[in-house]
């Protein structure tokens, strides 16, 4: 059996964020006017300006968690007064905003001179932003997205689409930069590539065994968050599919001897991936999809992408708006989840009930009873936080973990 080795593209995707994160802040000392943006924000909107640098707070978060850096930041947002029931991912940005980045793997990000959140993967967003907003009087602009419970209405897309335009008006106004359309034509042809190779490096879960686990996908996702829009993501995004695709005919596959196939469900456990990867892959377990990173380039829990093929690219992004689980209901959550055990063979789902991200986790426990009882697919339920260790109990989640593994052993 040929040995696992790290990928190039891991080693690329180090040296892309680096870069990233570095050229923000080179860019803003250079005059570039900053926005901070929650990450449902279509950031190629941003590329049809010269001149506009985005951030992502959330994006930032998790890196700082990845790190295990994320309880001495949420400590610094509770001594502030912030509740630890709170989203670790707000208290993480809380507490670096609070003192300008000091103990950042990155320096924090450049500060904003507008926030922009929005409302259709949870409330709590808005009202963070709303603290920076009073903190440092910043403006915040607020795109008002619908729920969704079923395909978008036309009346819903014209509602996003206005609000662009007025979301444009303010940035040329604030920043006096013109906004150019034809070059987010070309930042949305860009994403649209990416999300083309993103789905061809998904599907190598496929196969058995899988030439992925979801950690690949959760660590790979960081371009989708910051990078969104330029030609360098496009381009990452096909040589992580054309590499996946090259290891797998070689004979590579990260846990060669797979037994159980698992899908799971939320946010990454950002503090454990290495942890929980390696103690999976000790009992030939993998993790080789999530919801997470499964709906990204879909459209209402939809397998689907949907590509940009000309046209107007900010209808294209309004009509985009619903790709993400958190604003979906229940139906479209099932449809979705039920589609992906099929595809991808699943034996066993991981229902990781976030104490941090509510949306996302409110209706796990239906889920799990439809799931179990529908698709004959063993499900654990067990309690993370994605961003907060000190909120995991890593003995507790192996032990569940552990007792559903020799469950499924028993039943075959
Ligand atoms: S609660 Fe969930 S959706 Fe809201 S900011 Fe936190 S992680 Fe994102």
């Amino acid at each position: 059996m040929a040995s696992y080795v790290k990928s190039e593209s891991g080693k690329r995707l180090t040296e892309l964020m680096a870069g990233c994160y570095l050229g923000n802040h080179q860019r803003a000392q250079q005059g570039a006017f900053v926005v901070w943006i929650a990450i449902g924000v279509p950031a190629e909107i941003f590329l049809g300006f010269e001149n506009v640098v985005y951030a992502v707070p959330e994006s930032h978060a998790a890196m700082t968690a990845a790190r295990g850096l994320g309880p001495a930041q949420c400590e610094k947002a509770e001594r502030a007064g912030y509740s630890m029931d709170l989203c670790s991912y707000a208290r993480i940005d809380l507490g670096t905003a609070f003192d300008n980045g000091k103990d950042s793997p990155v320096g924090g990000l450049p500060k904003p001179d507008l926030l922009i959140s929005n409302n259709n993967n949870c409330s709590l967003l808005v009202k963070w932003f709303d603290v920076l907003h009073r903190e440092w009087k910043t403006p915040h602009f607020t795109l008002d997205i619908p729920f969704c419970y079923e395909v978008q209405s036309p009346q819903d897309k014209s509602y996003i689409l206005a609000q662009f335009h007025d979301l444009i008006r303010t940035i040329e106004g604030m920043s006096g930069q013109r906004f150019d359309i034809d070059r987010v034509a070309e930042a949305t042809r860009c994403s649209s590539e990416a999300t083309r190779h993103w789905k061809r490096f998904l599907a190598c879960a496929e196969s058995r065994p899988s030439g992925i686990t979801a950690f690949d996908s959760f660590v790979q996702m960081a371009p989708i968050l910051t990078m969104r829009g330029t030609a360098a993501y496009a381009e990452h995004f096909r040589l992580l599919a054309d590499e996946t695709e090259e290891r797998m005919a070689t004979g590579l596959f990260p846990v060669a001897d797979e037994r159980y196939r698992l899908f799971w469900d939320n946010i990454a456990p950002w503090h454990q991936l290495r942890r929980m990867q390696k103690s999976l892959a000790e009992r030939q377990a993998n993790i080789i999809a999530a919801s997470y990173t499964f709906c990204i380039g879909g459209l209402e829990g939809t397998y689907d992408p949907w590509y940009f093929e000309g046209g107007d690219p900010l209808a294209y992004l309004a009509r985009t708006q619903n790709f993400s689980i958190c604003p979906h209901g229940m139906t479209l959550r099932r449809a979705a989840m039920t589609g992906a055990l099929e595809t991808l063979g699943i034996d066993w789902v991981i229902f990781a009930s976030n104490r941090s991200c509510k949306p996302y986790s409110v209706m796990q426990m239906d889920q799990q009873r439809f799931i179990s009882e529908t698709c004959g697919v063993s499900t654990v339920m067990i309690d993370i936080d994605h961003a907060d260790s000190r909120s995991y109990s890593e003995k507790n989640a192996q032990l569940r973990i552990d007792a559903l593994l020799e469950n499924i052993e028993a039943r075959r």
